[in-house]
Protein backbone atom coordinates (compact mmCIF):
# COMPACT_ATOMS: atom_id res chain seq x y z
CA UNK A 1 0.00 0.00 0.00
CA UNK A 2 2.90 1.84 0.95
CA UNK A 3 4.46 4.08 -2.01
CA UNK A 4 8.01 5.63 -2.52
CA UNK A 5 7.72 9.60 -0.64
CA UNK A 6 10.65 11.79 -1.27
CA UNK A 7 12.28 14.54 0.93
CA UNK A 8 13.09 17.67 -1.01
CA UNK A 9 15.71 20.26 0.39
CA UNK A 10 15.76 23.75 -1.47
CA UNK A 11 18.80 26.03 -1.86
CA UNK A 12 19.18 29.41 -3.17
CA UNK A 13 22.35 30.39 -5.26
CA UNK A 14 24.59 30.82 -2.27
CA UNK A 15 23.75 27.00 -1.65
CA UNK A 16 21.73 28.58 2.23
CA UNK A 17 18.54 26.17 2.46
CA UNK A 18 15.69 27.51 2.16
CA UNK A 19 13.19 24.83 2.30
CA UNK A 20 12.63 21.08 3.24
CA UNK A 21 9.90 19.87 1.78
CA UNK A 22 8.17 15.98 1.51
CA UNK A 23 6.74 16.51 -1.72
CA UNK A 24 8.19 16.84 -5.18
CA UNK A 25 5.73 19.82 -5.88
CA UNK A 26 7.01 23.00 -6.19
CA UNK A 27 6.20 24.48 -3.22
CA UNK A 28 3.72 27.51 -3.07
CA UNK A 29 5.57 30.35 -1.74
CA UNK A 30 6.90 33.75 -2.67
CA UNK A 31 10.45 32.66 -2.19
CA UNK A 32 10.18 29.79 -4.62
CA UNK A 33 11.90 32.58 -7.24
CA UNK A 34 15.28 32.25 -5.50
CA UNK A 35 15.59 28.64 -5.45
CA UNK A 36 18.52 27.52 -7.46
CA UNK A 37 19.35 23.84 -6.58
CA UNK A 38 17.28 20.74 -4.96
CA UNK A 39 18.27 17.49 -3.88
CA UNK A 40 15.91 14.87 -3.39
CA UNK A 41 16.50 11.77 -0.83
CA UNK A 42 13.62 8.90 -1.49
CA UNK A 43 12.12 6.60 1.41
CA UNK A 44 10.56 3.47 1.00
CA UNK A 45 7.25 4.55 2.95
CA UNK A 46 5.62 7.39 4.53
CA UNK A 47 6.88 6.98 8.37
CA UNK A 48 10.72 7.01 7.49
CA UNK A 49 10.25 9.91 5.08
CA UNK A 50 8.50 11.63 8.09
CA UNK A 51 10.84 10.89 10.73
CA UNK A 52 13.42 11.73 8.45
CA UNK A 53 12.17 15.11 7.46
CA UNK A 54 11.47 16.17 10.71
CA UNK A 55 14.87 15.33 12.01
CA UNK A 56 16.30 17.30 9.07
CA UNK A 57 14.03 20.74 10.22
CA UNK A 58 15.17 20.56 13.55
CA UNK A 59 18.41 19.56 12.86
CA UNK A 60 19.23 22.57 9.94
CA UNK A 61 16.35 25.01 10.83
CA UNK A 62 15.62 26.04 6.86
CA UNK A 63 14.83 29.28 6.35
CA UNK A 64 10.88 29.23 5.22
CA UNK A 65 10.22 25.99 7.57
CA UNK A 66 10.02 28.48 10.60
CA UNK A 67 6.40 29.22 11.49
CA UNK A 68 7.31 32.08 14.41
CA UNK A 69 6.43 35.76 13.22
CA UNK A 70 6.56 38.78 15.00
CA UNK A 71 3.52 40.30 16.05
CA UNK A 72 3.08 43.77 17.50
CA UNK A 73 2.40 44.57 20.72
CA UNK A 74 -1.55 45.27 20.66
CA UNK A 75 -3.57 47.25 22.97
CA UNK A 76 -4.57 45.50 26.08
CA UNK A 77 -1.28 44.32 27.80
CA UNK A 78 -0.66 40.62 28.27
CA UNK A 79 2.95 39.88 27.43
CA UNK A 80 4.06 36.07 26.92
CA UNK A 81 5.84 34.58 29.28
CA UNK A 82 7.69 32.58 26.71
CA UNK A 83 9.04 35.78 24.52
CA UNK A 84 7.73 38.76 25.36
CA UNK A 85 5.67 39.77 22.71
CA UNK A 86 1.86 40.33 23.40
CA UNK A 87 -0.70 37.42 24.56
CA UNK A 88 -3.84 37.40 21.93
CA UNK A 89 -6.08 36.53 24.91
CA UNK A 90 -5.77 37.59 28.36
CA UNK A 91 -6.08 33.81 30.33
CA UNK A 92 -3.87 31.76 27.13
CA UNK A 93 -0.67 30.17 28.47
CA UNK A 94 1.32 31.80 25.97
CA UNK A 95 1.15 34.12 22.86
CA UNK A 96 -0.23 32.07 19.78
CA UNK A 97 3.38 31.92 18.18
CA UNK A 98 4.65 30.06 21.21
CA UNK A 99 1.68 27.84 20.94
CA UNK A 100 1.84 27.31 17.58
CA UNK A 101 5.88 26.92 17.77
CA UNK A 102 5.04 24.21 21.12
CA UNK A 103 2.67 22.48 18.95
CA UNK A 104 4.82 21.89 15.95
CA UNK A 105 7.99 20.71 17.91
CA UNK A 106 5.62 17.98 19.28
CA UNK A 107 5.09 17.06 15.93
CA UNK A 108 8.38 17.01 14.72
CA UNK A 109 9.40 15.13 17.84
CA UNK A 110 6.59 12.75 17.38
CA UNK A 111 7.81 11.94 13.90
CA UNK A 112 11.19 12.23 14.40
CA UNK A 113 10.97 9.46 16.99
CA UNK A 114 11.55 5.70 15.92
CA UNK A 115 8.80 3.73 15.57
ZN1 LIG B 1 5.10 34.05 22.81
Amino acid sequence: MSSPRPVVWYYDRTMSLLFIGRSTNMPAAPWTAEIAATKVKWFDARPAADAFWARQIMEKAPKHNKQIRYHPPVHGSYPCPKCGNQKERQHAPYCRACTREYTRQRYLKKLAAPA
